[in-house]
């Protein structure tokens, strides 16, 4: 094995993403080293590049969504073996907080999460906590493994774990992009119903594919469509992969009484709601924070049972980062970005 691998590296915040030779790091007691065979690009990594979310010490390695073979073992670690496939939760959490005896450990105020308070996976290698790591199927190809931990198991996550979505409920998706073509299918495999917009044509046809109904928000009234999905009642739960103040305000407005608005994006820093409909209502609005290791291996069995298909946009080379940064801000893809290795 060489001593130095390609990773790619925030030095410092501004600028733009670059893959440089990095040492090859060890595992250390309880880690695995996996070399790394795809990894998905994720608008995180650019808000990080941003310094709007700190990363603490610098350099630091990005890439938080990764799948590969475990080629090493720390000691102490027994339960893998060399040449497994697999991916990794994110958040590596202490597992002895409150938050994490009750399972939310999404919550976990130790965490140190992969690809950004430790370094992460747009590299050859990366090593990980082996109580991280999720088998993967002989049947799942790296590439959609690697965008299972954010991609779609943050927005099962929201919808089934915040949202409560279940048999017979409404639901209306406020965009359908890398996230909320997920959201469409984990509802319909829910058995619950899709209603889910966007202003791109191309991103409506897919998400119809999937069994939503489209709406184009560029052209069609949101309101009569969800009049019409609902009978005049109102959706059961809006999820806001948006998040402006707009879409916040025009979810809330869509919701039946009691009805759950899912807050997953975050591009306007504060929004104001009118606080008489959500007395009078019992409207909730809920955050929602990422994914458990629970979500990801609940959606590795669901793309194994064939209820749920990881949707591949485009693929760069790993030197290729400045490309598939370009291309990710550009917003013309439907489909996740991931970067492959030689
Ligand atoms: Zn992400
Ligand atoms: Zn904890």
């Amino acid at each position: 094995m060489p001593d130095t691998m390609l990773a790619v590296v925030i030095a410092s915040y501004g600028g733009s993403l670059a893959a440089t030779s990095r040492p090859i790091p060890r595992p250390g007691p309880g880690e695995v080293l996996v070399r790394v065979r795809a990894s998905g690009l994720c608008s995180t990594d650019l808000h990080l590049l941003s310094g709007r979310q700190p990363l603490g010490d610098l350099p630091r390695i990005v890439g938080h969504e990764l799948a590969g073979d475990v080629i090493e073992l720390g000691s102490g670690v027994t339960q893998w073996r060399t040449g497994d496939r697999v991916t990794a939760a994110i958040d590596v959490t202490c597992g002895c907080c409150r938050h994490c005896l009750a399972g939310d450990t999404q919550l976990c105020r130790a965490m140190k999460r992969i690809g950004f308070e430790r370094d992460g996976g747009h590299a050859d290698y990366v090593a990980v906590p082996a109580a991280n790591l999720v088998a993967v199927p002989a049947g799942i190809s790296y590439e959609a493994a690697a965008i299972l931990p954010d991609a779609v198991a943050c927005m099962y996550h929201s919808l089934i774990h915040q949202g409560g979505v279940g048999i017979g409920q409404r639901v209306l998706i406020l965009g359908v992009g890398g996230l909320g073509i997920h959201g469409v299918q984990i509802v319909k495999s829910a058995g619950a119903e899709a209603l889910a917009t966007s202003r791109q044509p191309q991103r409506l046809e897919l998400a119809e594919r999937y069994g939503a109904i489209g709406v184009n928000t560029a052209t069609e009234s949101l309101k009569d469509a969800v009049e019409r999905f609902t009978d005049g009642e109102g959706v059961d739960v809006v999820a806001d992969n948006i998040g402006t103040r707009a879409s916040i305000l025009q979810g809330l407005s869509m919701l039946r009484p009691g009805g759950k608005l899912l807050v997953i994006a975050y591009i306007d820093e504060t929004f104001e709601v009118p606080s008489i409909p959500l007395f009078k209502t019992e409207l909730q609005i809920i955050g929602c924070r990422g994914s458990t290791k629970q979500d990801l291996i609940d959606v590795v069995r669901l793309v194994r049972a064939g209820q749920l298909t990881p949707v591949l946009g485009a693929s760069y080379a790993l030197n290729d980062i400045q490309a598939a940064a370009a291309r990710l801000e550009s917003g013309d893809l439907v489909g996740r970005i991931w970067l492959t290795r030689d």
